[in-house]
């Protein structure tokens, strides 16, 4: 270990529970909760196998009045829900690490969809995050009942084996309601001066405190400062820490609100490694309790100076965690270049929010521990190892599944590709403005490939279906990705856009603009963006950046609305607002002139606009031609003797990163499976049988 890390590995003592070092995993969510206790159990248990002290659930309701559903938590309201989440403080123990659980009331966010109970909040005032949510103004006897919700959910806690129990106000939740002017209006004496505020979140920790507080460390979550509106500024929160302090052996700090997650969960294209410490770095003045924040830490001397200079006692870590679970036991071991960096691009909370399960674009592992029997560090050698093979193209998806095979402990692996790089589409996303850090796909892989003996990687070198069957492969894995359509192929009209021709001077495609450098023969430029990510307004900012008038042209009724699942949609907007890119929602392009482009509205009217130049962000189309090739003459393979051909990535169907990186690893998992071509089924976990 670099002797600069080793105070990372200190011991830190919580109330009556001791941390083995300063990695913690913070709470966060998974899709998880208590539907999929095995899932849970293992995702967390690879982490404390990994060597964090603590890995926490999820928001954890204990009562119907705060109901998150559809969205899973990890709810914890009776003895099935401890059965439940049983699973996983054994999981952590087994490993050495500690338990945390976050019990959490949202009040009045709560919309309460199924339990239909009515929101409860400090205020009769609608929820910012979500609107058509108006709760009850919490009577007396509504206080008391929450809290007595509260403390039975800690004395469950403290059964179920968690040592670590929280009484979560961040994110603007029920704590925070009371302590924020925005939610609170009371004039009782619960509203009013900062003591009053204080009082609902004080009297909840001292009866948490008295019914556990010998057992397990009790931790308070507190956004120290909104960033916005919804919750409250840095002085108060040094106030109020002032107050708390006696009751609490633990800060965990961070900023933002539920409905500000976005400056909370920050990502890289908009906040730097570190970026809350202007705010929770100052959390230090005002108690020598232990602290805890995150910051989206991925880098080790950064963590020892963070603590060395008492900002944190403690390094947090959700992303960083899911990107690496073994991101402690790799600084302990003094392989650091190693560490699977989190990129910060959110696909995590994508994957959780909009998709129920969760995922990473760095780690294919992620979630699929339970479910897949994956595990990210320990690969099982193959029953064909023996076979050599080719994998063709250093996109995501052959990257990943080389290294992977390499892993698996093939003899003899070849990674191929065209250009003198390699990356794949990650050549040119990585140099769109904000966008770098996504560049730690390929660097992570560049530096496993160079470490595996039994791996070589071959650039310069484009592979026809004669070179593939002369190269002495037994199996052959293509992943040749795909490229944007030129002629404007797109969802809403399932054709090509008339005029639209990529070999003509004002017409574009995303690769032909960020890798070849093609730029509009005038000033005044197009980005037409039907896919609705990352592409078409990364082109357009670029653009911009370069001084052409911008405009950006979208089917959709939000600039980039898949952003808003990553939560960059906010900042994204901003940001191509401040650099003057002229948006246009609605719109379907019919025609593309050299000098005007038209198309309809979103009532069907007219559209036009007098343009030198337009880039098409419209669909893309999978490279399979060499797949095609190949397999159309059977003979042949079998006289090279190839015994298989298999197709991984974007050459299957164009998806995003993630996807492409989980394909690559899945056939490298699966290839001496029944049927690699096909994904094995998986577990589909259906929760734990009811006691009763
Ligand atoms: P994915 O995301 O599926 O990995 P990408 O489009 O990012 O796909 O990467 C595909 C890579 O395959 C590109 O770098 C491309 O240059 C390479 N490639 C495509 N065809 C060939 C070929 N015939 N020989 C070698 N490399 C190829």
């Amino acid at each position: 270990m670099d002797p600069n890390h080793e105070i990372l590995f200190e011991p830190v003592r919580i109330g009556p529970k001791t941390l083995r070092n300063r990695f913690y995993q913070v709470p966060h969510c998974s899709g998880f909760g208590t539907e999929k206790p095995w899932t849970q159990a293992a995702h967390r248990g690879v982490k404390a196998e990994g060597g964090w002290a603590a890995v926490c659930t999820e928001y954890a309701p204990f009562s119907p009045g705060s109901d998150e559903a559809p969205l899973v938590a990890a709810r914890f309201w009776d003895e099935d829900d401890m059965r439940a989440l049983r699973l996983m403080t054994e999981r952590a123990h087994e490993h050495g690490a500690l338990a945390g659980i976050e019990l959490h009331h949202s009040g009045a966010h709560a919309a309460n969809d199924q339990t239909r109970w009515p929101g409860l909040g400090p205020s009769q005032i609608a929820s910012d995050l979500a609107p058509h949510v108006v709760p009850k103004a919490m009577e007396p006897a509504d206080i008391r009942r929450v809290q007595e919700e509260w403390v039975a959910a800690a004395q469950r806690a403290r059964d179920c084996g968690f040592d670590i129990v929280y009484v979560y106000g961040a994110h603007s939740y029920l704590p925070m309601q009371f302590l924020s002017g925005f939610y609170n209006k009371r004039t009782d004496g619960y509203g009013g001066s900062l003591e009053n505020r204080a009082r609902f979140w004080l009297e909840t920790l001292e009866q948490v405190r008295e019914v556990v507080g010998d057992d397990c460390a009790v931790v308070t979550r507190i956004a120290v400062d909104a960033l916005g509106p919804a919750g409250i500024h840095v002085g108060e929160a040094l106030a109020f820490v002032r107050l708390a302090d006696d009751l609490v052996d633990l800060w965990d700090v961070n900023v933002g609100s539920i409905a500000y997650w976005s400056k909370d969960s920050g990502t890289s294209r908009y906040f730097p490694e570190g970026y809350q410490f202007e705010w929770t770095g100052r959390v230090r003045e005002a108690t020598a309790k232990p602290i805890v924040g995150v910051a989206r830490m991925t880098d080790p001397d950064l963590m020892a100076s963070t603590v060395r200079s008492g900002i944190l006692d403690l390094i947090g870590g959700a992303r960083p965690s899911i990107a690496d679970p073994f991101l402690p036991q790799k600084i302990a071991e003094g392989r650091t270049d190693e560490i699977r960096e989190c990129t910060g691009s959110n696909v995590c909370i994508m994957k959780v929010d909009g998709h129920g399960h969760l995922g990473c674009i760095q780690n294919a592992t992620a979630g699929e521990e339970h479910r897949r029997g994956w595990h990210p560090e320990r690969f099982d050698r193959a029953a064909n190892a023996d076979r050599a093979v080719l994998v063709v193209g250093a996109g995501p998806a052959g990257m990943e599944c080389a290294v992977t095979l390499g892993k698996r402990g093939f003899d003899a692996v070849h990674l191929v590709e065209a250009s003198s790089e390699i990356g794949g589409r990650m050549r040119w996303v990585r140099r769109l403005p904000t966008l770098g850090d996504w560049g730690r796909i390929v660097d992570w892989r560049r530096i496993q490939l160079d470490k595996l003996a039994n791996v070589a990687v071959v650039t310069g070198s484009r592979l026809t279906a004669g070179t593939v069957r002369e190269y002495g492969a037994r199996i052959v894995v293509l992943a040749t990705g795909s490229h944007w359509s030129g002629d404007g192929l797109q969802a809403s009209t399932h054709e090509p856009i008339d005029g639209a021709d990529p070999t003509a001077p004002h017409v574009m495609t995303p690769e032909q603009v960020a890798l070849d450098g093609k730029r509009p023969p005038g000033r005044r430029v197009l980005v037409y963006d039907a896919e609705g990510y990352y592409v078409g307004s990364g082109i357009a900012e670029l653009l911009a950046d370069e001084g052409f008038e911008t405009h950006l042209v979208t089917t959709f009724e939000v600039v980039s609305p898949i952003s808003d699942l990553t939560l960059e949609g906010p900042m994204l907007r901003q940001h191509l607002h401040e650099r003057g890119v002229i948006a246009h929602r609605g719109v379907t392009l019919e025609r593309v002139g050299s000098q005007v482009v038209s198309g309809v509205d979103e009532f069907e009217e007219p559209f036009l606009l007098e343009a030198d130049g337009i880039v098409l962000v419209t669909q893309q189309v999978s490279d399979d031609a060499l797949y095609h090739e190949l397999m159309a003459d059977p003979t042949a393979l079998d006289v090279a003797g190839i015994e298989a051909v298999f197709r991984i990535g974007d050459c299957v169907a164009p998806r995003m990163i993630s996807e492409a990186i989980f394909d690559g690893h899945r056939l490298a998992r699966e290839i001496d499976g029944p049927h690699p071509a096909y994904p094995m089924p998986y577990d589909r976990e259906r929760g734990i049988p009811h006691a009763g």
